[in-house]
This record gives C-alpha cells, structure tokens and sequence, in this order.
C-alpha cells in the first residue's frame, strides 16, 4: 500500500499529519510512505526524523503515485486533480465548507474518510481526532485566559494581604470545556461551568467546579446538543446572566454539528460584565459563541476583552500532530489486513466516516449541504 502525506498549505495550519513514531507503525502494517519535503517542518520535524521515508517535493506528483493520502486540512482541488482516481483520502473535511471540493472528490471516485464524522462510540475512540484535537484547545483556553487578564487565577497570600482567586466559567461543557475547565481548577482558579446536557454536570463537579443549573435539557442525537427554542434561550438567559457578570474569565466552547456556533452570550450581557472581565472564545471557527466575537480577532469591549483564536490545536502543533497521526494510524489499522488495503463496509466506523466512494456522497448530512 503506497500512502503519501501532504505539507500543509492553509494559513494558520501547524499541523503535519505524520510523525515519525507513527511512520514506523505504517510501516510495519506494510505501507511504503512518501511524504511532501519539509512537510514536517512547522513542528521542527525535519525530513532526515522521518525513517524509511521518500521525500517528493512536488506535490501533484506526491499523489498522482499514493493509494491513500493523509492530511490534516483538506487538500486543494489542484491536488484532489492529481490523485489516482479510485484513491483514498483521510482528513477533515468539513462537507459543508467545502462543497466544491466534495463534489470534486465524488467525481474522481476518491474514497474519503473525512475525520469530523468518525462516530462518537468507544470502539472508535482511539481515531476521534475531534476529540484530541478539542482537549487540547480547552487547555489552551484556559492559559489563555489565564495569560490574557491583568490579575491572578489562584488565591495568593502575600505579606501586604490575601488576593482572593478568580471566578472563571466555561460554557459548554464537551470535551474542550471540560478540559478548560479542569486546567483553570488546576491553576487556582474557582471554577463553574455550563451546558446543556444535564450529564455534563457530574462531569464538571468530578473535576472540582460547580454546575450552573439552568434546567434546561437540550440534548440532541449522537450524544450532541441541540439548537435550542427561543423560550429555553429566556429560561437560560434569566439563570446564567448572573453567573457571566460575576466571572473574571469565561471560556466559550459550545458548538452544534453542522451550525453556526449558539451565541450564549449577548451583547447585553458582555456590556454588564466587570471590569478588566476576559472572554475566550473557543468556538470562533463556527462564527463564536458571543454576539461581540470576531473570528481571529482580540477585541475590547468597554473594560472586557474577548480573544477568539482560530485553529487553536495548530498552536500546540507537536501534540496535536502527535495525536492527530496516532488517531489516522488507528483508524488505517482497520483498513490494511495483511499488508493488503481492503474496506470492509459492515464495519459502523468505516460506514459512519466515509464521506465521498465510488462517484457517491455517503454521508446524508453532507449530500445535503453540498448537492
Ligand atoms: P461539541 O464540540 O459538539 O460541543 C461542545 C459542547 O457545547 C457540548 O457539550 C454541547 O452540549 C455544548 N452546547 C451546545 N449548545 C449549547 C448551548 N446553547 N449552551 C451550552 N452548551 C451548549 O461537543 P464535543 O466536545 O464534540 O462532545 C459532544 C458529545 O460527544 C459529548 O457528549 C461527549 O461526551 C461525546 N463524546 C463521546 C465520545 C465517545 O464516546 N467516543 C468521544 C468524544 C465525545
């Protein structure tokens, strides 16, 4: 099986979707590997970490030779072009973003495996590369946060006085808010958190933080939320406004697949928030969950700032290419048995994260958005 990985071009993108522990393992399941000169180098991995490796540094030419790509970010249509017709592909991909670019991959009869629908089930936890990339995000939230206020998360005892810890409340409490959650606990900070599954709140109060109760159940299908109704918004707003203005830090992560990110926080609720008061907004790459947020942008607001970084796994690029890598590397392994590369299409992963095969978009959802 000839796989081939790709440099990536997009603005903002750290990543590489290979690193060399993983390269061996390829190897070893019987892969022969090519990879994009310096395609490692965003994350200091020079071409000469890489072992048993070909290096190719023209691109179309890179794929025009693979059975199976590997990226991070989906490819340009000049390298889809260039791709054996009939090959495979594994990235995100993010049908409704790309509807160009799917349809193109349908008409090549790529196989794609697109890495946002790998299904939410234990079985596949080891390949939910939203999920390691999103833990990682919800730390960088936190030292953000941390890094952005002009004061202190933990109680500190000095000889001039006691400063009192910082409130920080995260909102949206999936894998990123959990994550943000537990590492401004662990910086000192007096945590509550939020969301609208009702299961989230053993989860927060195992990691030392309160839960701000709104009694509203939004839970959706596939262990996601839902939009919510106009009256639930009400019913939230009127439990949670005072929460928002007593925090010195809040942390935004809450998304809905395939929407624009819910805005749980309203510019009336930024402007009664306290003074020197930061929001960092994790979900900026859906629009972002405050009426104020501007994707990419620091901005202030009277005496609040509200940060919204884009890409934010791309900023931890070493660790999340690592799992990233380890995360395509897994779900590979079900793909190549006995050196041979074979789909079996009763398998629920394989079915569930196929996106584009044989001249068909697989995925209901995507054949929506993009046909
Ligand atoms: P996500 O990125 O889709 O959303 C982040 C959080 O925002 C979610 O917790 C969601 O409930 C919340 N949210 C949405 N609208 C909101 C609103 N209006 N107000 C407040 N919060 C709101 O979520 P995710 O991190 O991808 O996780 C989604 C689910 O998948 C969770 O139940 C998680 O436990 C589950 N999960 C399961 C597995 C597995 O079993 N393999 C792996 C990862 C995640």
């Amino acid at each position: 099986v000839k796989i081939a990985v790709l440099k990536e071009t997009r603005a903002n993108e750290k990543r590489v979707a290979l690193v060399p522990a993983v390269a061996e393992k390829l190897i070893k399941l019987g892969a022969e590997i090519s990879m994009q000169t310096g395609a490692g180098l965003s994350v200091k991995l020079a071409d000469a970490a890489y072992k048993n490796i070909n290096f190719v540094a023209n691109p179309q030419g890179l794929v025009s030779e693979a059975d199976i790509v590997l990226s991070v970010q989906p490819p340009t249509a000049d390298i889809v072009n260039a791709m054996k017709d009939g090959s495979v592909l594994l990235s995100f991909v993010y049908a409704h973003k790309e509807p160009d670019l799917v349809k193109l991959m349908r008409d090549k009869k790529i196989t794609c495996f697109a890495m946002e629908l790998v299904p939410r089930i234990s079985r596949a936890q080891a390949m939910d590369a939203l999920s390691s990339q999103a833990a990682l995000a919800g730390y960088y939230g936190a030292l953000l946060g941390a890094t952005s206020l002009a004061r202190i998360l933990p109680m500190m005892t000095t000889a001039v006085g006691s400063i009192r810890p910082a409130k920080a409340l995260v909102m949206g409490l999936g894998v990123a808010g959990l994550q943000a959650l537990a590492t401004a606990r662990r910086l000192g900070a007096m945590t509550e958190g939020y969301d609208v599954r009702p299961e989230t709140k053993e989860q927060a109060e195992s990691l030392g933080a309160k839960f701000v109760d709104t009694g509203v159940d939004a839970r959706g299908a596939g262990g996601y939320a839902r939009e919510l109704t106009a009256e639930e918004k009400e019913k939230i707003s009127s439990v949670v406004t005072k929460h928002i203005q007593a925090a010195d830090l809040i942390i935004t992560t809450a998304a809905i697949p395939g929407r624009p990110s819910p805005k749980l926080i309203s510019k009336a609720q930024v402007d009664g928030m306290k003074a020197g008061a930061v929001i960092i907004d994790l979900a900026a790459e859906g629009g972002g969950n405050c009426e104020y947020t501007q994707p990419g942008e620091t901005i202030q607001v009277g005496q609040v700032t509200i940060v919204a970084p884009l890409n934010v796994p791309s900023l931890l690029g070493e660790h999340a290419s690592e799992l990233y890598a380890k995360n395509q590397l897994n779900l590979l392994e079900l793909m190549i048995k006995d050196k041979e590369f074979k789909l079996d299409w009763e398998d629920e992963i394989i079915a569930k994260t196929v996106l584009t095969h044989a001249g068909d978009i697989k995925n209901e959802a995507a054949k929506k958005a993009v046909e």
